[in-house]
Parts: C-alpha cells; sequence; structure tokens
C-alpha cells in the first residue's frame, strides 16, 4: 500500500467529472487500498478518487471505524428529510461550515467483487455519501454550504 498525495482547493482536477469504472483491474483494486490508507492517515472519514488526481467514480467512507465502505460507481437512488450540519474535506484544509443535506441516503455502488449493492446511511454516513459522491461530479462542499464557521 502507498499514501498517496491530496490535491487541495485550486486544483483543477477537483472540479472534473469522473468517469465511471469499466473493469474492476488490478489498479483499481491497488488505488482502493491506496485511498483508505490515505484517508486513514490523513484523519478523514471520506476521499474520492478526484483528491488524488484520479478521474474515476470511487470514493471511500469510513465513518465507523473499522468498517470501511468502499463505492465503485456510486449513484444516490433514494434520499430523504433534511439535516444542517458541519462538514468539512481533506481538500480544503483549515474550512469548515453548515451543509444541509439529506438525513437518509441509499447508494447503489459496486464493490471490489464487481457486485451491486445498495446501501443507506443516516446522519452522518449520508452526509459522506453526499459529500463523496459530489467530487464525482466535480463539486465541493463550499458550493452547498449554507453558513461558514469562524475558526
Ligand atoms: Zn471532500
Amino acid at each position: 500500500m502507498a499514501k498517496l498525495h491530496i490535491v487541495k482547493l485550486g486544483d483543477d482536477v477537483l472540479r472534473k467529472t469522473a468517469r465511471p469504472v469499466e473493469a474492476i483491474t488490478p489498479r483499481i483494486l491497488t488505488l482502493l487500498d491506496d485511498m483508505l490508507e490515505t484517508m486513514h492517515d490523513a484523519g478523514g472519514v471520506g476521499l474520492a478518487a478526484p483528491q488524488v488526481g484520479v478521474l474515476r467514480r470511487i470514493c471511500v467512507i469510513e465513518v465507523e471505524e473499522g468498517h470501511p465502505i468502499e463505492l465503485i460507481n456510486p449513484k444516490i437512488i433514494a434520499y430523504s428529510g433534511e439535516q444542517e450540519a458541519e462538514e468539512g474535506c481533506l481538500s480544503i484544509p483549515n474550512k469548515w461550515g453548515i451543509t444541509k443535506r439529506p438525513m437518509h441516503v441509499t447508494v447503489r455502488a459496486m464493490n471490489r467483487e464487481g457486485e451491486t449493492f445498495d446501501i443507506t446511511g443516516s446522519d452522518l454516513l449520508a452526509r459522506a455519501f453526499c459529500h463523496e459522491i459530489d467530487h464525482l461530479d466535480g463539486k465541493l462542499f463550499i458550493d452547498c454550504m449554507v453558513e461558514e464557521i469562524e475558526e
């Protein structure tokens, strides 16, 4: 495994649309492993491939320690409710803000075995799903921030 460089706000790659993964290759599996290691090292709860300079529709999330979620070609297929909470991003250090997100989010994605699965999350996990999937379309939390939090 290898730790990857996390690109920061201002890098064009964060504003581009990532391409779907067509086949689970050894390269994709290595990328997933490296992204998890990079996220753990940075102390984040989510990381999307564009944040490490790879324009592929992949993200990793771990809001419950020891239970990483790997999402390949994720899509939000259902959502409900509403929440407003604090959000930050590993690509935008030292900036925090309040965003409005759904309270419950269901995502359909592929796992590293190439199987399709659905997963539903609430609260922080729902926010993480929205935040990371936004990254795959070049969107950042500062775009939907309703209020910035001063340090
Ligand atoms: Zn982010």
